[in-house]
């Protein structure tokens, strides 16, 4: 037996911004490195989309 200091509670904190927690990621289109093609990232958490998105995707939770 002995006191615990230590908060048990203590989890992984995600370094995930608060609003790409929300999935309101800040997306910003970039072009690939050939310039080819072009996708987005949140240049938040650096999260990368795929260019060909469903137009329902403010709905669901990805992650
Ligand atoms: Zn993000």
């Amino acid at each position: 037996m002995g006191c615990d200091a230590a908060n048990p509670r203590e989890k992984a904190t995600m370094r995930k911004p608060l609003r790409c927690h929300l999935s309101l990621h800040s997306w910003r289109k970039v072009s690939t490195e050939d310039g080819s093609g072009q996708f987005r990232r949140c240049r938040r958490c650096g999260k990368e989309q795929e260019p060909a998105d469903p137009p329902h995707w403010s709905a669901g939770g990805g992650g």
